[in-house]
């Protein structure tokens, strides 16, 4: 079963660039899935089509059975409760803990006192941070601010993760250790993971499905691809 359909979709912003030229893809349920290409190939595009940041020009976006474009503003939350976004710059709250930072994606949503405390402590342990409830963000490394900002993504259990860059400000080590936590949430919650990245160790290592962009178009997909030089 497919979550993610994409049909003859353009992307022209208003300045005139055109971002993406005529894209087709399908992307099934439970899929990790990478979207390269160098600066400027669309990837941020893309990934922004996906939760209504942009809209395409041309085209449809299904995503969980929703036409992305034709929902209406009103509706859009919709769409958004479908998925959790995790960005480079984390975008943590610095006043609130890491425990408040995760528990608020939840309140916001109505949830009732235990049944937050119970999905937030989970998704704080599936990235590995259950001892780090009481912190405050600048406490944090990056790699650790970043892990907060991925049980904030997945707290709501949505089916589909987007990752925009998430290792983008990490060294190698702390990268890999993130990629670790998407795996498993991944392999353990049957989460499809899309994650827009251009590096190229990463890609190389982790063997999933791999959609290549370059300038506007889809040049390449892979099931288990690596980062081809041509497009770095
Ligand atoms: P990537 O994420 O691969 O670096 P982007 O999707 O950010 O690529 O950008 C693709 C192209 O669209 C680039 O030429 C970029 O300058 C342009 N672009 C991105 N966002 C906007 C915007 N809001 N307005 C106008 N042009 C944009």
């Amino acid at each position: 079963m497919d979550l993610i359909r994409i049909r003859n979709v353009d992307k022209k912003y208003k300045n005139g660039v055109t971002a993406i030229y005529d894209l087709n893809l399908a992307i099934e349920k439970g899929a990790f899935v990478f979207v390269i290409g160098g600066s400027g190939s669309g990837k941020s595009t893309l990934i922004k089509m996906l939760y209504r940041e942009e809209k395409p020009t041309k085209g449809q976006i299904i995503v969980g059975g929703l036409d992305v474009a034709k929902l209406r503003n009103k509706k859009v939350y919709k769409l958004r409760r479908k998925l959790g976004i995790v960005f480079q710059d984390y975008r943590l709250l610095p006043k609130l803990t890491v425990y408040e930072n995760v528990a608020f994606a939840m309140e916001v949503i109505g949830a009732k006192k235990n049944e937050i405390r119970r999905k937030v402590l989970k998704a704080l342990e599936d990235v590995g941070l259950k001892n780090k409830v009481h912190n405050y963000p600048d406490q944090l490394s990056g790699g650790e601010q970043q892990r907060v900002a991925i049980a904030r993504a997945i707290v709501n259990n949505p089916k589909l993760l987007l990752c925009d860059e998430p290792t983008g400000n990490l060294d190698p080590e702390k990268s890999m250790e993130i990629m670790r936590v998407l795996e498993e949430i991944n392999k353990s919650r049957g989460t499809t993971i899309i994650m827009a990245t251009h590096d190229k160790d990463i890609v190389n290592k982790m063997k999933k499905q791999v959609v290549t962009l370059k300038d506007g178009h889809l040049v390449d997909f892979k099931r288990k691809g690596t980062y081809k030089n041509e497009v770095v």
